[in-house]
């Protein structure tokens, strides 16, 4: 793993959420982007040479609205940045971790993606992430 890329952040209300974030941060949002395959709308700071992303889910079967109404608004996932992600999840698999998505999707932000399961990291919700080479 290279470095922390963002700290994931599950909000019920974007429009809410990027202005108390801005304040928080002292930063703009610099980008917002929808991953319509996840149902969820996201909205990225940068703080140094790592990130907060908002997610905001789109529809009632998102990943993030069942996330919402089992725990409330507030810190969803790590992700971490890698050189190889097809190479970091064959390692993590031979390692004994188990894999959301054992072949790597797109994400927001340019990226290609994959989660661990929680139930093998001890309940942290974990995901890599390689930048896509322009
Ligand atoms: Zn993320």
């Amino acid at each position: 793993m290279k470095r922390i890329e963002h700290l994931g952040i599950a909000v019920k209300n974007l429009e809410e959420a990027i202005p108390l974030y801005e304040a928080l941060l002292n930063t703009p949002c610099y980008k917002r982007e929808g991953v319509a395959a996840e149902g969820v709308m996201t909205a990225f700071f940068q703080i140094g040479e790592s990130k907060i992303e908002l997610l905001e889910a789109t529809n009632e079967t998102s990943p993030i609205a069942k996330f919402l109404s089992k725990n409330g608004p507030g810190f969803h996932h790590v992700a971490f940045e890698v050189e190889n992600i097809e190479a970091e999840i064959n390692r993590l698999q031979n390692a004994g971790f188990q894999l959301i998505h054992e072949v790597a999707k797109d994400g927001a932000d340019n990226k290609h993606i994959a989660f661990l399961h929680p139930k093998s990291t001890g309940s942290l919700l974990v995901e890599i992430c390689q930048e896509k080479s322009a």
